[in-house]
């Protein structure tokens, strides 16, 4: 019989993901929904060195093990075990290990996504979920045999959500083209791919005066919504420039 019990472990970060991501809100909720979230995966001493990735060029997709940093446990509290998925609208409860909601146990998520290129030690991917600086734990190649399930059900979350309408208001796309093009970013097709999943809550109905707005790279977006299902990008600028306007 195997008496070794252990309750609690230690986990060392491995690796930096380098994200457009600046805040939580606009975030995917999930990976590949918007694959032009590119950035990269830098390795950390000790496992800084290209011999740490040797093979991984012959493989397409990549499973980052990471921390929610923003959002770990707090040991003084209960723990949750129930949220309040955004999928369901943010008012519907269900058990933790039901979801894959950022509030969880160890605070440890997973994404799949997917490998651009491998430059010494630093992995370039696409289709992020993280936030800019989340700690990775581990990093494990994608094994389509094992990993694919083509007879796979979740009757909570079947498909891709159906996504919203977003428009540009002329000037403020203008705007996004010249950024574009001097910081050299795939700044509007991240802006159109990541507001398509329309990142309120679902429970909210924001009168057309109410204004959204976050922050990709070092760019400042914002948005309302003109009416129920469909986003009209209003502002734009470097920094903190468009939410002085
Ligand atoms: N694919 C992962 C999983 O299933 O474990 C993440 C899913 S979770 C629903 C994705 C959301 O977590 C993002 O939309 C963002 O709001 C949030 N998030 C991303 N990185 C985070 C971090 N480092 N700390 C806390 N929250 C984070």
């Amino acid at each position: 019989m195997n008496d070794f019990e252990p309750t609690s472990f230690t986990l060392n970060t491995i690796a930096i993901a380098h994200t457009p991501f600046q805040e939580k809100f606009a975030v995917p909720r999930q990976p590949r929904l918007a694959p032009a979230a590119t950035g990269y995966i830098e390795l950390l001493p000790p496992y800084d060195s290209a011999e740490a990735l040797q093979g991984l060029e012959q493989v397409s997709h990549l499973w980052l093990v990471f921390m929610f940093h923003q959002a770990l446990p707090d040991p003084d509290q209960p723990p949750r075990l129930r949220v309040r998925p955004p999928r369901l609208g943010g008012n519907t409860r269900l058990g933790v290990f039901a979801t894959r909601s950022s509030h969880r146990p160890n605070g440890l998520g997973q994404s799949l996504v997917k490998i651009e290129g491998i430059e010494g030690c630093r992995v370039r991917v696409s289709g992020l979920d993280l936030v800019n600086g989340t700690p990775i734990v581990d990093i494990k190649p994608y094994v389509p045999y094992a990993d694919c399930v083509s007879d796979a059900r979740n009757a909570i979350a079947s498909e891709a959500p159906e996504p919203v309408v977003v428009e540009w208001q002329d000037d403020v796309y203008q705007q996004a083209e010249l950024i574009q093009q001097a910081d050299e970013l795939e700044l509007i097709a991240l802006v159109e791919q990541c507001l398509a999943q329309d990142p309120k809550p679902a429970y909210q109905t924001p009168s057309p005066e109410r204004q959204y707005g976050t922050r990709f790279w070092h760019v400042d977006v914002g948005w309302h919504y003109p009416e129920p299902g469909r986003i009209c990008i209003n502002r734009i600028g470097r920094d903190s420039d468009s939410r002085k306007s």
